[in-house]
């Protein structure tokens, strides 16, 4: 049987050292899992070991390391579509993260086949980097960018996006938990109306893919972005899975070395998938220790994981619910372990710091998602957000040094 009680969080987080340190003289207890999560040493250790041992250029060496280096990177990228259940590896293209995915869907997909008056669904809870990329590509095409609206709990109002939905509607692009506020979206229900409407889908799983399982060929999604630094791997790589017929059609990305097949000055050749979005020396560490990353969230049990962080969920809200003055900001029926809050009578920034001098680490502000913020009429919010290595004692230690940060409101 799965359950959260099946599941050792005290143990994962020993395979997280940074979690065994004290700030401001406190033990650390680390809520600000949306922004970036914590490293385990297997993936410090193996992007030590790429380093100490197989540092080299990948592809075209002639040498031992050129060769050990390409291995590790390409079976790096086996692992990451693994996960994700790409059919294929060479349908995951290596980027800096979800935003660079994005832009590239942006650019080389949407620019080049937008008209004026199409339009691109967005969702009214998006972080920034689901809406700008696509308000680029209408500005320069005349196509417009119109948000899903969102529900007094936090969540797509369904019934608004049937009717946007339509014959103009080229591209939906939205995020399958919200970063802000923790929704989850029925994002397979999405998918296929908006393929019954003719329109292409970009989910941005930057929240999802640490949490959720994210099938690709499950969800029949024609474009997924997701960042390694959220579910446990390295800064600065990161995924874009596409449709093989789409990635096939669109231009390239960056123009450089590795994205060729021929140069000449006369005429220049591209390379074919994934190579010719990926101009220049990759990132081949972070590649390698994003591979350790699903290496280790292949070693965990998910529904157990996903049972104990709903249990988390639950604890806070419990615990929210009996504390007068805490305003819980989306409330979404189905949602991650993300608590988007405001203290009465406090500033979020000032939530935030007196947390921090306790040794809790929240994130507070408008987390990049400021039209979801208009949303509620509100500047920000205090974002506590849970991972896997979370606890219960962490949870019981977050409302006792909230209750102390009311007695300084
Ligand atoms: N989309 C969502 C929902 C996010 O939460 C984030 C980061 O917080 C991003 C996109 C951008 O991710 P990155 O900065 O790793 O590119």
């Amino acid at each position: 049987m799965t359950s959260a009680a099946s599941f050792d969080a005290a143990a994962r987080r020993a395979d997280f050292p940074l979690l065994a340190q004290t700030v401001h003289g406190q033990p650390l207890v680390y809520l600000d899992n949306a922004a970036t999560t914590q490293k385990p040493l297997a993936v410090i250790e193996a992007v030590e070991d790429y380093y100490k041992r197989i540092n080299s250029n990948v592809h075209r060496g002639a040498h031992l390391l050129a060769d050990r280096a390409t291995t590790a990177f390409e079976e790096a990228r086996a692992l990451v579509a693994g996960y994700i259940n790409s059919p294929t590896p060479e349908q995951l293209i290596f980027t800096r993260g979800t935003t660079e995915s994005i832009n590239l869907v942006a650019q080389c997909y949407a620019r080049p086949r937008l008209q004026p008056g199409d339009e691109i669904l967005v969702s009214g809870l998006a972080h920034h980097s689901n809406i700008v990329p696509w308000q680029m590509a209408a500005e320069a095409t005349g196509a417009r960018v119109v948000p899903i609206p969102v529900t007094a709990t936090a969540e797509l109002d369904m019934d608004a996006f049937g009717q946007l939905l339509g014959p103009r509607t080229r591209l939906v692009a939205l995020e399958h938990v919200s970063n802000a506020m923790g929704s989850i979206h029925p994002v397979a229900d999405i998918i296929s109306r908006a393929h019954a409407a003719g329109a292409v889908v970009l989910i941005d799983g930057a929240q999802s893919v640490a949490h959720l399982e994210v099938d690709v060929q499950a969800l029949d999604v024609d474009f997924l972005a997701f960042s390694g630094h959220k579910m446990y791997g390295p800064t600065g790589i990161g995924g874009l899975f596409g449709r093989r017929e789409l990635l096939e059609s669109m231009p390239p990305w960056q123009g450089g070395g590795e994205m060729i097949e021929t140069v000449s000055f006369e005429r220049t050749t591209y390379a074919g998938l994934p190579y010719r979005f990926e101009a220049g020396t990759p990132h081949i560490a972070g590649a390698v220790g994003l591979g350790a990353a699903v290496r280790y969230l292949r070693g965990i049990d998910r529904k157990a994981m996903a049972a104990h962080e709903d249990a988390l969920l639950a604890h806070a809200l419990e615990l929210a619910g009996a504390m007068p003055g805490f305003r819980l900001v989306g409330r979404a029926a189905h949602k991650v372990a993300v608590l988007s809050f405001l203290l009465d009578g406090g500033h979020p920034h000032d939530v935030g710091t007196l947390l921090d001098r306790q040794g809790v680490a929240v994130r507070t502000g408008h987390h990049c998602a400021q039209p979801a913020m208009a949303r509620f009429g509100i500047p920000g919010t205090v974002r506590a957000s849970f991972a896997l290595y979370n606890t219960h004692e962490d949870v019981e230690r977050f409302f006792t040094a909230l209750r102390k940060v009311q007695t300084f409101l």
